[in-house]
């Protein structure tokens, strides 16, 4: 947590699991590739989805300028970008101790408007953050595509970070029982990359996608 603020920061529960170091918190951001962007409309609170890059300090956003949950972003309005990568099921003796294991974290703050080469190089990074090596392959945006791009950044100064590792915490006439407990890891993982039915014959698969996926069949 960089920057001082008014906004509580720490959960009031189990705050033990609160809290991390900056770079922590951009190994989370640099592996989770879609973040949930919360901020108060007109018509009431509201979160989506949304695809993201870090691009150093800040997060990178992108969207059609027809969008109307990005207009209001980019009007400056205060949002909370939430990341989660849940790792695993615990598994308890009881319902009431049965968990998961995660990750997440907060970034709170307004956005601003990137425009012309600073938003280029912001959607290259993007490119790159989820396909690395990508824009290597394919042309430059046109400026026509760039025009019909609203480009913002959410600075990476007030955030909150919490996880949940281990194991679950049974009270000791639960571990008595017969029950299982445990833990089942969760992961997420690429398949073999499927050709674009109006893919041209010979087009071989790129270096990109070969790094990301398993072997491809063709
Ligand atoms: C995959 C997943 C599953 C979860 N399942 C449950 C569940 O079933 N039940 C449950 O009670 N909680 C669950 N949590 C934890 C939940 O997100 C809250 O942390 C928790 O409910 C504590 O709330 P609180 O009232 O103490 O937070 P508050 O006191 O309201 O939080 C204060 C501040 O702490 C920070 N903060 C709180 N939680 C988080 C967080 N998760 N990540 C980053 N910053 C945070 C924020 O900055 C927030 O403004 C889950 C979290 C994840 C990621």
């Amino acid at each position: 947590m960089d920057e001082a603020t008014t906004r509580t920061l720490t959960p009031t529960r189990l705050p033990d699991r609160a809290g991390a170091d900056r770079a922590t918190l951009d190994a989370l951001l640099d592996e989770v590739l879609v973040a949930h962007v919360g901020f108060t409309s007109a018509e009431g609170p509201l979160v989506l989805p949304i695809g993201f890059a870090r691009d150093g300090d800040r997060l990178v956003l992108h969207g059609s300028t027809g969008s109307r949950w990005l207009r209001v972003l980019a009007s400056g309005v205060e949002v909370c970008a939430t990341v989660t990568a849940l790792d695993a099921i615990k598994v308890a003796r009881s319902a009431f101790e049965s968990g998961m294991r995660y990750r997440s974290a907060c970034v709170f703050g307004r956005c601003t408007v990137l425009t012309g080469v600073e938003a280029e190089r912001a959607l290259e990074a993007f490119t790159d953050r989820v396909l690395p090596g990508r824009t290597t392959e394919i042309r430059r945006s046109t400026p026509r595509e760039l025009a019909a791009t609203l480009v913002l950044a959410l600075p990476i100064t007030q955030w909150s970070y919490k996880s949940s590792d281990g194991f679950p915490e049974d009270p000791a006439e639960d571990r008595a029982g017969d029950a299982w407990a445990g833990a089942v890891p969760l992961r997420t993982a690429y398949d073999r990359p499927v050709p674009s039915p109006d893919l041209r014959e010979g087009i071989a698969v790129p270096a990109s996608v070969r790094a990301l996926a398993v072997p491809p069949t063709r």
